[in-house]
């Protein structure tokens, strides 16, 4: 990937996040202690702060480096699993992945949270985004730009009705029913970012 493009990507993820992060800390107030809209803003501020030398690396080590900024500066939970996630990806993908690489790395990423985070599909947390995100990814590259924002929507709407068993919402048992997950919400809004970055039409 060019370096121009490699800094839209970047920078359109980390920009997304930070639009929204009003939003991400309404969604934790709910069932958290409301704090992930600005351990994310925190982040993805220190991400765009570094961007020339994020965006100077070739693919896998500008990944790398922004797990890095990531659980250097998110914190909470969600820093060092979405850390890893990131860093994750950056050790698996070659310098230009094929879709293949990129459901193989993308999958391997997510293994990589789950054993970290001790948690599993259907437990309301980000995992239940990124992992039918990956399905969906799996199934093929055609129109990736809209079927996987649609799908990743669709995910973090399908954690309301779910009881967390993982992270702080968990505390609230039955009480965390009836709120869409921050963690799912923000990993949604990152998949929309980074596949409306990559879509041919906004190719910089
Ligand atoms: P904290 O919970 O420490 O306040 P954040 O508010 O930044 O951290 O992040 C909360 C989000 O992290 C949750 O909405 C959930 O999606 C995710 N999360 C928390 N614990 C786990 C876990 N064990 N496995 C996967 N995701 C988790
Ligand atoms: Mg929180």
């Amino acid at each position: 990937m060019e370096q121009h493009a490699l800094r839209h990507l970047i920078h359109s993820v980390a920009s997304a996040v930070i639009a929204h992060a009003e939003q991400l800390t309404a969604l934790d107030q709910a069932i958290g202690d409301g704090d992930h809209g600005i351990n994310m803003k925190r982040g993805c501020e220190a991400v765009l702060a570094d961007l020339d030398r994020l965006a100077a690396h070739a693919l896998p080590a500008a990944l790398k480096a922004t797990g890095t900024v990531l659980v250097m500066k998110v914190g909470g939970a969600s820093g060092p699993l979405y850390g890893t996630l990131f860093m994750t990806m950056g050790k698996e993908l070659p310098e230009a992945p094929s879709h293949a690489d990129v459901v193989r790395a993308f999958g391997a990423a997510i293994e990589a949270v789950r054993k970290l985070g001790k948690s599993d599909a259907g437990q309301k947390t980000l995992l239940d985004v990124l992992l039918p995100v990956h399905a969906e990814l799996a199934a093929g590259a055609q129109d990736f730009a809209t079927r996987l924002p649609r799908r990743a929507a669709e995910a973090a709407e399908a954690t309301v009705p779910m009881k967390a068993i993982r992270g702080r919402a968990s505390f609230l048992g039955e009480r965390s029913i009836g709120h869409m997950d921050p963690g799912a919400r923000s990993a949604a809004l990152m998949v929309a970012a980074l596949c409306a970055a990559l879509a041919p039409e906004d190719k910089p």
